[in-house]
C-alpha cells in the first residue's frame, strides 16, 4: 500500500480550503459533511461556494492565500489552478507538519481523499493511490448499487446494543460470532425493510438469550421471468443468507446457480401434467422448517403475487407469527414485453393492459369473453399456450377483430427466447410447426404492431437463424 488509510476526526475543528471554485466546492461539501469548520480562501470566490460557507458559520477570505491562513487548522487542501499558489500551500504545510492534499497532485500531497459511500455510521472509501480515478469512480459505483441505502440505519441500530452484548458474551469470539449471525439474519432484513421496531424488538430478544435457537424466517422472493440479471439485490442478498431454498419450475437454472453454495435446495415445480408437490404441503413444509430456526427462501417465477399463489403461502406463515417478507420481482408480462419490443400501453393505441390466466380446466378456458373482446386493452394471457386455439376463438366469436395482432414469446428474457406474432385468426395453426414449449406468454393488442420497430434483443434462438424467422 502506497497510502496509509484512516478517517480523520475534524468535527468542529477549522479546515483550510484554498480556491473557489468547482473544485474547492466539492472539497469543502465533503468537509462540512464530516462537521468541519471552513476558512476559505481565494480571490474569487463563486457565488454558490461563498453562500455554502456563510450558511455554516465559515470564515470566508476574498483575498490571495498568506501562511497566517494556516495558523490554528489541522488539515489543509490546496484546490486552486494556480501552480504556484498550490505550491506553496504544500510548502508551508508541510514545514507546519499539517496533512496537505493538493487536488490531482499526489507529490504536493501528504494525504489524498478518497472516492466515498456514505451510508454513515458506515463509510467506505475507496482509492488508486491517484492512479486511476475513474476506475475508483466505477468501483464505488459498483459498491453503492450492492450496498443498500438503508445500511446506515442498520448499523445505528446495532450501534446501540454494542455495550449490551460485550456485557452478556465475554469473549471477542463469541461476540462475532453473534454479530455476524444477527447481521446476516432477520434482525439485519427487518431493519433494511425498514421495519426498525420489529428488528430492534428481535434484537432484543436475542441478546436476553443468545444461545437461543435462531429464529427462522420465510422470504417469498420473485426470481422474474428467467434472466437472472433481472433480479433485485434484495432476491440476490437472500439468496446468498438462506439455509434452504424452495424452488419451482419457471425458476431459471442460472439463478438456481446464484444461491449460496452450501444452502439446501428443495424442488417443488408443478409441471402441468403432474403436480409434483401439493400446495398444502409446501405451505406446511415452509412453516415447519422455519420453525425449526431456517433461513427459508421461497423462490418463485416472476413475482410472487402475480398468478403466484404467495398470497396463500404467507397466509400460514401469518397465522403461525413466522417472520416473513414478500420481494417483487419482475413479472413475465413486464420481462417478456421489454425483450420482445412491445410496450404494454402506448398513448397512440391503448391506455388499458389486462393479465388473465388462459389456464384450461376440463378442456375449456375459464374467462369472462364478453368484457375482454370488447375492452381497448392490451391482453397479456399467463399460462395459455394449450388454451391459444381456445382464446382465439372465444375471442373472435365475441366480437373482437379476427385481425388483431397477437405475440406468443417463449422463455422470455433467456437465450432461449422466441417471439411469434400474428393475428388472432392466424397464429394458433402457424405455431404447429415450431415445436413451441412453456413458459409462454401471449399478448394481444395493436402494440404487438410496435415490435418490428422496437425490438432490441437477440436471442440465441434467432442468431442461430439468422434474424427472428419466426416474426
Ligand atoms: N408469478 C409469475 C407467473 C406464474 S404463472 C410471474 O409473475 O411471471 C406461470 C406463467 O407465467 C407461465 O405459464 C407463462 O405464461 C408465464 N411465464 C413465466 N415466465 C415466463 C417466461 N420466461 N417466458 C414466457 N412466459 C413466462
Amino acid at each position: 500500500m502506497d497510502y496509509f488509510p484512516i478517517f480523520m476526526n475534524v468535527r468542529g475543528q477549522t479546515c483550510l480550503v484554498v480556491g473557489g471554485g468547482a473544485v474547492a466546492r466539492r472539497k469543502t461539501e465533503a468537509l462540512l459533511r464530516s462537521g468541519a469548520s471552513i476558512r476559505l480562501v481565494a480571490p474569487e470566490i463563486s457565488v454558490d461556494l461563498q453562500t455554502l460557507v456563510v450558511q455554516k458559520q465559515g470564515e470566508l477570505l476574498s483575498r490571495n492565500f498568506q501562511p497566517t491562513d494556516l495558523d490554528g487548522v489541522v488539515l489543509v487542501i490546496a484546490a486552486t489552478d494556480d501552480e504556484r499558489v498550490n505550491q506553496q500551500v504544500s510548502a508551508l504545510a508541510a514545514q507546519a507538519r499539517l496533512p496537505v492534499n493538493v487536488v490531482d497532485q499526489p507529490d504536493l500531497s501528504t494525504f489524498i481523499t478518497p472516492a466515498v459511500v456514505d451510508r454513515s455510521p458506515v463509510v467506505v472509501a475507496v482509492s488508486s493511490g491517484g492512479k486511476a480515478p475513474v476506475l475508483t469512480r466505477l468501483l464505488k459505483a459498483r459498491i453503492e448499487s450492492f450496498v443498500p441505502s438503508a445500511w446506515g440505519r442498520l448499523a445505528q441500530l446495532v450501534g446501540g446494543y454494542r455495550n449490551r452484548v460485550k456485557q452478556k458474551l465475554p469473549t471477542l469470539q463469541q461476540r462475532n460470532r453473534f454479530w455476524s449471525d444477527v447481521l446476516q439474519g432477520p434482525v439485519a432484513e427487518l431493519a433494511l425493510a425498514g421495519q426498525v421496531d420489529q428488528s430492534e424488538a428481535l434484537l432484543q430478544k436475542r441478546i436476553e438469550d443468545p444461545s437461543a435457537f435462531s429464529t427462522g424466517a420465510v422470504y417469498l422472493v420473485g426470481a422474474g421471468p428467467g434472466d437472472p440479471d433481472l433480479l433485485t439485490f434484495r432476491a440476490l442478498r437472500l439468496l446468498q443468507q438462506a439455509d434452504l431454498v424452495v424452488y419451482d419450475r419457471l425458476v431459471s437454472p442460472q439463478i438456481i446457480e446464484l444461491i449460496r453454495k452450501d444452502a439446501e435446495k428443495i424442488y417443488v415445480g408443478k409441471q402441468r401434467s403432474e403436480h409434483s408437490v401439493p400446495q398444502p404441503q409446501i405451505n406446511q413444509l415452509l412453516l415447519e422448517q422455519a420453525q425449526a430456526g431456517k433461513i427459508v427462501v421461497r423462490l418463485k417465477g416472476g413475482d410472487p403475487f402475480i398468478f403466484g399463489r404467495g398470497g396463500e403461502e404467507i397466509a400460514t406463515l401469518a397465522a403461525e407469527k413466522i417472520p416473513f417478507q414478500v420481494v417483487p420481482g419482475i413479472t413475465a408480462a413486464s420481462g417478456c414485453a421489454a425483450y420482445a419490443g412491445i410496450p404494454l400501453t402506448h398513448r397512440d393505441h391503448t391506455q388499458m393492459v389486462v393479465f388473465v390466466t388462459g389456464h384450461l380446466k376440463d378442456n375449456s378456458v375459464n374467462l369472462d369473453w364478453q368484457p375482454l373482446a370488447h375492452l381497448d386493452a392490451t391482453l397479456v394471457i399467463y399460462m395459455g399456450l394449450i388454451g391459444l386455439p381456445v382464446i382465439c376463438r372465444e375471442l373472435i366469436a365475441h366480437g373482437k377483430d379476427p385481425q388483431t395482432p397477437i405475440a406468443l414469446i417463449e422463455s422470455g428474457t433467456l437465450a432461449s427466447q422466441r417471439v411469434f406474432t400474428g393475428t388472432l385468426a392466424t397464429l394458433s395453426a402457424e405455431l404447429d410447426q415450431y415445436h413451441v414449449r412453456a413458459p409462454t406468454l401471449i399478448i394481444i393488442g395493436q402494440v404487438v404492431g410496435l415490435k418490428d420497430q422496437l425490438e432490441w434483443f437477440q436471442s440465441r434462438a434467432e442468431q442461430q437463424s439468422g434474424g427472428s424467422a419466426e416474426s
